[in-house]
């Protein structure tokens, strides 16, 4: 009957797809059916990576993912890893390029990796219900009766890979089915953006709104450096954006007390270095105005502005800097702070923290250790991963992992 699966998976976005077909590849025989709410599958995936699909990582460090239960994620990661993903997409006809560690596909468009899985369960013969929202899973007699506004359907088991909040309603984003699992009794990590944009006081970032510098960066705590990240920060009317400042923001929503960012414009230089290059700068252009000061060395309006900061008007002669000014404007260079007031939010955000209590599943199936049959994958569960790949390689290991796990449970 067609109603009666042995699989139900919820969730067509990247580790519903890769569960789908690596259980096809593994039994041909056994049904799978995908339910997506969305008019199409994979509607995040394709957004990934600036459309480019930053598919995983070369070098997969367990340091780059965070939960409240570390242990979980290690078997998933170590067994299903980075080289088992690139196997798996080679196997559909997709092939890497790598940047550094992160790797993409050769065509650098994330539409051909939705593709690839697309033609795939097509090929496989999973059934697709598209725009068809999953609104409840009920256990009866082992089985669960898959629920949808209109539809009931039946499945021996049923995989939760509905992803969570980020990016958005339009990219499928709503942690609906979070909540229903939470109302079954499933306990729940708070969820809370990250590698999303910070908020910051925005007197300075706002006019000096889209200019970048590479520095370092650091997240202080309550007068505690916490991490540094280097490379390219930008400056935004909202506070701060870019690499290094995405990587620090998971910590941001997490914790109760004063955050603010430290960003080191000269990482290269001691401070001492700097006074010293400082001083024989006003030597040598002891004919300049302020203004000019830092032409050469910083971008012209962050060495303007760092100017205004110590109190001096731009038209005067670099030889009014006092020894007390050179050492401002060196402190200045290794320690511009910002206020952080918070994160641009959900919507911004790459990925979710929190999300299902890993405890209450087995790390080796990734089945409920309540609900034998249900099995979760991807961003839903409590597991998060830095900017570089990481996500996506958590969504397809996982989903390799559960597949596997799918088989032996159903004894086929
Ligand atoms: C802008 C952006 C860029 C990113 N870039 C990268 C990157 O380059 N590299 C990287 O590693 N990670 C990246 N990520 C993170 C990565 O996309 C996610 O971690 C990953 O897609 C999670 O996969 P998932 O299958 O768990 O969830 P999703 O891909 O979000 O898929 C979940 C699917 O479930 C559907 N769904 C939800 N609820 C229901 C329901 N009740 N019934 C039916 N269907 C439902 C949704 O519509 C959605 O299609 C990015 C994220 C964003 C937002």
């Amino acid at each position: 009957m067609e109603n009666y699966i042995d699989v139900a998976i919820i969730g067509g976005g990247a580790s519903g797809l890769c569960t789908a077909l690596s259980l096809k590849q593994k039994n041909i025989n056994i049904s799978v059916a995908v339910f997506e709410q969305l008019q199409r599958v994979g509607k995040k995936l394709i957004t990934t990576g600036n459309g480019r699909c930053n598919i995983t990582n070369k070098n997969l460090s367990l340091k780059r993912y965070h939960s409240e239960n570390p242990e979980f994620f290690k078997f998933a990661l170590n067994k299903y890893s980075n080289c088992f993903a690139e196997n798996f997409f080679n196997g559909l006809g997709v092939l890497f390029k790598s940047e550094e560690d992160k790797v993409y596909p050769y065509s650098l468009q994330a539409s051909s990796v939705v593709d690839a899985l697309r033609f795939g369960i097509d090929r496989m013969g999973v059934k697709l219900y598209l725009e068809t929202e999953i609104t409840d899973t009920i256990k009866k007699n082992g089985n669960y009766i898959i629920c949808s506004n209109d539809k009931k359907y039946f499945a021996k088991t049923v995989v939760i890979a509905t992803g969570l909040l980020s990016g958005g309603k339009k990219l499928g984003s709503s942690g609906s089915m979070l909540k229903i699992l939470k109302n079954k009794g499933y306990s729940v990590i708070p969820t809370t953006p990250s590698i999303v944009q910070i908020k910051t006081d925005n007197s300075v970032t706002k006019s000096l709104k889209g200019i970048k510098v590479e520095a370092d960066a650091t997240l202080v705590f309550n007068d505690k450096k916490l991490k540094t990240e280097s490379g390219e920060v930008l400056f935004c009317d909202y506070g701060l954006s870019g690499p290094p400042i995405l990587q620090l923001s998971r910590e941001v929503s997490r914790k109760n007390g004063k955050f603010y960012i430290l960003l080191d414009l000269m990482p290269e230089y001691s401070f001492d270095d700097l006074v010293a290059l400082l001083n024989d700068r006003t030597k040598a252009l002891s004919d300049s105005c302020l203004e000019e000061f830092f032409t050469g060395m910083l971008n012209k309006r962050v060495g303007q502005q760092l100017i205004k900061f110590i109190g001096k008007p731009l038209k005067d002669n670099t030889q009014t800097l006092s020894q007390k000014d050179i050492k401002a404007l060196a402190f200045l260079i290794k320690n511009l702070r910002f206020e952080v007031l918070g994160t641009t939010g959900f919507e911004n955000s790459q990925v979710t923290a929190g999300g299902l209590d890993t405890e209450g599943f087995e790390d080796k199936t990734m089945m409920s250790k309540k609900d034998k049959g249900l099995f979760a994958v991807g961003e839903v569960l409590d597991v998060d991963g830095d900017c570089g790949g990481f996500n996506l390689q958590w969504a397809w290991s996982s989903a390799f992992c559960a597949s596997d796990a799918i088989i032996k449970y159903l004894g086929v």
